[in-house]
């Protein structure tokens, strides 16, 4: 029995290709088009979530059943494992690995995948298409092999192909999916963004297109600004698992610190934590041991948690790095089946939301020449006037809410004024949950009923009326508010002592 149950067919039976969604589908015949216009290094964007993996697994898929080989190649070494497996799980097994002493090498296999940096130190074999990953991060070692080999097919793979100067290595770009599209299908998360806070960068010196971190870290490490972080998280976050992206790692320490000081549970984690840290802090994380992870803005690929908030504490000039950052809370979860984007680094309404950040080409910018286009979306998103949410266009997608402009009046930049609006009337429903935990809450704390109504009052602005007195266990968005009140008292009594 024990024989059969190990029996390599069993494995086989196991790992079947997985049926390709529409965008993949799309793509491979996108890719083949591009190809039959005579191009040879072809760039294929779908975003974090689409399954790119599974693409390159079928483009290699393509290429052995022709009888040929194929190159992988992977920005890290740390990659590499997961990719060979990966592969396997979509049936190809005739893999071997580039890298000295790693237990799977084998130059015979007709299929190779290496890191880019191994690449560069060893002879390449033959093969007639190579697959870059990630390949807006520019490698010496594909340009020369680009170079040297102009009738091999190079398929590059990114999320964010933005990089400056990809067009003059590249010969095109095709895009069959988009975050927006995924969203739509159910592939990616629906979010919410808010921007609490805009902070003022206008001292930030800017260098080589990117805000200096030394003086970013100075206007977002405010102790003000430090405090509305983890406010805003207490009243909108909802207890959800979040990421928050700090400018540096004194910024992330300082954060996690400060939601510590709040009593949230918080992990730290950059990439100087080593392997074994960082297991133990993603544990942590998906047991609901801790919250909130605070990070650097590189830390932006690798990982796999369920994230269901963002937190950018980060202001960058980079769409490529905006987009990375907000990807990590797209990915659907279990239980959770949206994203809250809390941004106060002003990011989106700069760069603009990430559905709204899409390119249809390569840049073409030479080295030493300044960029041919300011790094923006074309629609930028405003908050609404009534719940704070990121949009654009008319009608907020989240309270329904109008913006309606002034008769006539145009700003100068050609925007419409906002007016203000009414506030969106909270259901009944809504307002009976709230009432009810805010009861029970009451009644554990022995508060003869004050408590209760003063929290209904302090959350929407009248006192309760027509609504029953059932108490009802608390959910962690309640306790969440009611401790966001409790700080902003004692921030006032403190104040007031002060004076
Ligand atoms: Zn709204």
């Amino acid at each position: 029995m024990v024989a059969v149950m190990l029996d390599g067919d069993l494995f086989t039976a196991q790992a079947k290709a997985k049926v390709l969604r529409p965008h993949q589908v799309r793509a491979l015949k996108m890719i083949r088009q591009s190809a039959g216009k005579g191009n040879r290094r072809i760039v294929c964007t779908m975003p974090t979530g689409a399954g790119k993996t599974v693409l390159a697994a079928k483009l290699i898929e393509n290429a052995l059943a022709k009888g040929n080989r194929a190159i992988f190649t992977a920005p890290a070494i740390s990659l590499i494992g997961q990719t060979v497996a990966a592969f396997e799980a979509e049936g190809i097994r005739d893999t071997g690995v580039m890298q000295a002493n790693h237990p799977r090498t084998n130059a015979s296999a007709r299929v190779q995948v290496a890191s880019v940096q191994t690449l560069a130190r060893r002879d390449i074999p033959d093969a007639s298409l190579v697959i870059v990953d990630e390949c807006h991060i520019r490698s010496q070692a594909i340009d020369d092999l680009m170079a040297e080999r102009p009738d091999v097919f190079f398929i590059g793979l990114s999320a964010t192909p933005w990089a400056k100067g990809m067009g003059l290595r590249w010969q095109d770009l095709v895009v069959p999916v988009t975050i927006g599209d995924l969203i739509t299908d159910g592939f990616l998360s629906r979010f919410t963004a808010y921007a609490p806070n805009v902070p003022d960068l206008s001292g930030v010196k800017v260098r080589a297109g990117e805000y200096v971190e030394s003086g970013l870290a100075d206007v977002m490490g405010q102790a003000a600004l430090m405090g509305s972080v983890v406010q805003t998280w207490l009243e909108k976050g909802e207890d959800r698992p979040t990421l928050c992206f700090a400018v540096n790692r004194a910024h992330a320490a300082d954060l996690q610190a400060e939601f510590e000081r709040h009593g949230i549970a918080a992990g730290y984690v950059d990439a100087m934590s080593d392997r074994l840290e960082r297991d133990l802090i993603n544990l942590r994380f998906r047991t609901g041991d801790i919250r909130v992870i605070c990070s650097v803005r590189t830390m932006t690929t690798g990982v796999d948690l369920p994230v269901s908030c963002i937190i950018d504490a980060a202001p960058t000039r980079s769409e490529m790095l905006h987009v990375q950052k907000i990807g990590r809370g797209l990915r659907v979860n279990p239980g959770t089946e949206d994203c809250l984007i809390l941004d106060h680094a002003g990011n989106s309404l700069r760069l603009g939301l990430v559905t709204d950040i899409n390119r249809g080409d390569l840049d073409t910018t030479a080295p030493g020449e300044k960029a041919k286009r300011e790094a923006k979306a074309e629609k930028l998103p405003k908050p609404c006037v009534s719940c704070g949410t990121l949009h654009v266009g008319r009608v907020c997608p989240n309270c329904g809410h109008e913006r309606r402009p002034v008769a006539g009046v145009e700003s100068a930049d050609g925007d419409l004024v906002e007016i203000t609006g009414k506030r969106a009337a909270p259901t009944k429903a809504c307002k009976q949950g709230f009432w009810s935990m805010a009861l029970w809450l009451d009644r554990e704390r022995n508060k003869g009923g004050k408590l209760a109504k003063g929290l209904y009052m302090s959350r929407f602005g009248v006192w309760p009326c027509g609504l029953r007195d059932v108490p009802m266990q608390p959910d962690r968005a309640f306790l969440s508010y009611e401790k966001s009140r409790r700080v902003a008292y004692a921030k006032r009594r403190a104040k007031e002592r002060g004076r």
